[in-house]
């Protein structure tokens, strides 16, 4: 049974449930918020346990999709879609270009795009039904994969906030530490490695582990030992939720920069314990917008440099976020989240201003 309640606390503009009995589809598209421009975030396919547990993440989802995009700079909302149903077993033809006709119902309300479980693939299906998609091909028009960009972005980010920190500029000789080296995180190691950087690598994937040490000057990590680490950085770039009561107190290292969302399991409280800690955190949805941002840029035309030079922008982003939290004595997270509802709440009041005269 799906709770409307949950649609309503979170204060969303609208949310489409999807069915179509012919191929197959459930799914579920959430429009957060549409004040700076139409809502734009990826289509997750995932063997959620019911449609309840599909609607709270796609809820939770595009409303990070707003906040990121406001931060960004970017003239877009916050939008998210879940499929359910395994991405190994359950896609077919059929099942992508159905959920492109309901994404063309929405007349552009909602921007698709690639996200887990569905590839550049699936989206050329949904591109066949509506133009509502980015993340297609490069042959094709499109941005392609967007990790070389978030890993761009990332360390960006990590150069930012060693930059706060410490007061340096260059990464040489910092212990680093990298968990997850999949798409993002190879490519990051690839730049830190660059920068001279002293980087440590973790990933259950052993394969991979093997495969970026004998490609980098990398050490391993050991899962263990990763949370008491005297490292300089630590980089999450796996999973969610790496920050959490078990793992707080551990922590020795100053700096939590990486690339995978929602990395504190409670924004609020851990992000005020990492403060009290003096451990700086880059907020996860500031510092990996470079994917979004490349996505973004497909809509009008795709131009290397200009992704450059907005992915670059992630460095003052996060010095101005940084300052917030230190004058207003508030963790990162909650600076964070305040600029991005006044930048909403700016464009808001112009709108209506607009509208009034
Ligand atoms: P990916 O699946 O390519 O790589 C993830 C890697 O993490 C894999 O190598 C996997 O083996 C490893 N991993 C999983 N669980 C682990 C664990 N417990 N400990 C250590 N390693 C573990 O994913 P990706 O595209 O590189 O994305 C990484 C993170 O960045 C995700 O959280 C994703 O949501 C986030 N992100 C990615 C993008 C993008 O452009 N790809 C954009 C924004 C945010």
């Amino acid at each position: 049974m799906v709770q409307f309640k949950n649609i309503e606390t979170k204060n969303h503009k609208k949310v489409v449930y999807c069915s179509d009995s012919d191929t197959g589809l459930k799914a579920f598209i959430a429009v957060h918020n549409t004040v700076l421009g139409p809502s734009l975030g990826g289509c997750r396919m995932w063997s959620y346990q019911s449609e309840e547990e599909a609607l709270v993440d796609v809820l939770r989802l595009s409303k990070g999709m707003t906040y990121k995009a406001a931060i960004a700079g970017l003239k877009l909302g916050g939008g998210k879609s879940v499929i359910i149903g395994s991405s190994k077993e359950d896609k077919s033809k059929a099942l992508f270009k159905s959920f492109g006709k309901f994404v063309d119902m929405l007349s552009g309300e909602y921007i698709t795009a690639e996200d887990v479980g569905t590839t550049e693939d699936d989206m050329e299906i949904v591109r066949t039904e509506t133009k509502y998609v980015t993340g297609v091909s490069k042959e094709n028009g499109g941005s392609g994969d967007p990790s070389p960009v978030t890993a761009y972005g990332t360390y960006i980010g990590i150069k930012a906030s060693v930059k706060y920190k410490f007061n340096i500029s260059s990464l040489s000789g910092l212990k680093i530490m990298v968990q997850g080296i999949g798409s993002v995180g190879e490519h990051l190691v690839h730049h830190l490695c660059n920068d001279g950087a002293d980087v440590y690598v973790n990933d259950i994937d052993i394969e991979k582990l093997n495969y970026v040490s004998r490609k980098y000057s990398v050490k391993i990590i050991k899962p263990e030992n990763l949370y008491g680490f005297d490292a300089d950085v630590y980089a999450p770039c796996a999973l969610g939720a790496t920050i959490n009561d078990t793992t707080i107190d551990q922590l020795k290292c100053p700096i939590i920069a990486g690339a995978a969302n929602n990395v504190l399991l409670d924004s609020k409280k851990h992000g005020n314990q990492l403060m009290k800690k003096n451990i700086l955190f880059a907020p996860d949805y500031v510092i990996n917008a470079g994917g979004l941002i490349n996505v973004a840029n497909e809509i009008e035309g795709y131009n290397e440099d200009k992704v450059k030079n907005k992915t670059e922008s992630i460095y003052d982003t996060l010095l101005n976020i940084y300052k917030i939290s230190n004058d207003s004595g508030i963790s990162t997270s909650e600076a964070s989240s305040r600029l991005a509802e006044k930048i909403i709440a700016e464009k808001h009041e112009n709108q209506l201003l607009e509208i009034e005269l």
